[in-house]
């Protein structure tokens, strides 16, 4: 398989993650087959491509007139069937396990035996999805940033399985989207939520020791070391469940009980304060 060989890539799962890979591998010229298991989860999957689209268009990144060919290259299915027309799969379906497993093996008897399988995973080890299908050497990981359409970072990972040629075409693959792809092993949290991990979870120890308040530790790293966001503010973006369950995923995949999650992160996850998207973390959100 080649890079000219790869014209259609399947995206299995239309959540935050898949509607943005979707919508950066149509915007460099792919057919996107966009694959759930509801019509509705499709359907706002298009809405929110399409507004994404339109703040490209105000901000002068996107021609106006190219916004219907961008969206008719996205065909979104239900029926796994359809995913067979695929040069190149990745997956971005919830961050559970036993999900994976259908969704990959299920995918794995349908792709062509050449084809690339990818998984957007954050926190599963690469190499043990990639022994759940046929093609271990033809697997790997293409960690996206959220929101996908914005940051330029994907995490390109290795598992132990994958061979050199896989690698290198999804590193080629991650540079015709205009992303910088970055090479990284298979490792507990990669190298994107080890480092980042740790620093929002000594910020929430700060707010809980009464060092400072949210707002003045976000200051503190804004202007002081330059972080567009603080790091509060950012794990109330993530959501802070995702957050707990990737220091558990750290503190158990490496054995360190440095990565334990500070009381008061999981404290708010048992309120259900959850951060931007119940409208309650560090923050309050309207
Ligand atoms: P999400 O819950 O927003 O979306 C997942 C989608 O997958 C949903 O629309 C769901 O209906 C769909 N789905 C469920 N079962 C399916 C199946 N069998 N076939 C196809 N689709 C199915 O989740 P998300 O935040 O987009 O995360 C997806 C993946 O991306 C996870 O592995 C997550 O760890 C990873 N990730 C998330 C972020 C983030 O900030 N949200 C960042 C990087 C990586």
């Amino acid at each position: 398989m080649s890079l000219d060989s790869i014209n259609t890539v399947a995206v299995l799962g239309a959540g935050t993650m898949g509607n943005g890979i979707a919508h950066v591998f149509a915007r460099a010229g792919y057919s996107v087959i966009l694959r759930d298991v509801d019509q509705s989860f499709l359907e706002r999957a298009l809405g929110t491509i399409g507004k994404n689209l339109d703040r490209e268009i105000k901000k002068g990144k996107l021609p106006e007139s190219e916004k219907p060919a961008v969206l008719s290259r996205i065909k979104t299915v239900i029926a796994m069937s359809a995913i067979a027309a695929a040069d190149f799969a990745i997956e971005a379906v919830p961050e559970k396990l036993e999900i994976k497993r259908a969704v990959l093996s299920e995918a794995d008897k349908i792709l062509r035996p050449e084809v690339i399988l990818a998984s957007n995973t954050s926190s599963i080890s690469m190499t043990t999805l990639a022994a759940l299908t046929s093609r271990p050497d033809r697997f790997v990981g293409m960690h996206f940033m959220n929101p996908v359409p914005v940051m330029a970072l994907v995490e390109v990972i290795r598992a132990l399985q994958t061979s050199d040629t896989a690698f290198t075409l999804t590193m080629e693959l991650t540079k015709k989207l205009g992303k910088t792809g970055v090479a990284v092993n298979d490792a507990p949290g990669f190298v994107s939520n080890r480092v980042l991990m740790p620093l929002i979870n000594e910020a929430a120890y700060c707010v809980m020791e009464g060092v400072a308040t949210p707002e003045a530790v976000d200051s503190v790293m804004r202007l002081g070391m330059n972080h567009p966001m603080g790091p509060l503010e950012l794990a109330d973006f993530i959501g802070l469940d995702v957050c707990v369950d990737i220091l558990h995923v750290l503190e158990e995949g490496l054995g360190d009980p440095k990565y334990r999650a500070c009381p008061l992160l999981k404290k708010y996850v048992a309120a259900g304060w959850l951060g931007r998207k119940s409208s309650r973390g560090f923050y309050t959100y309207s």
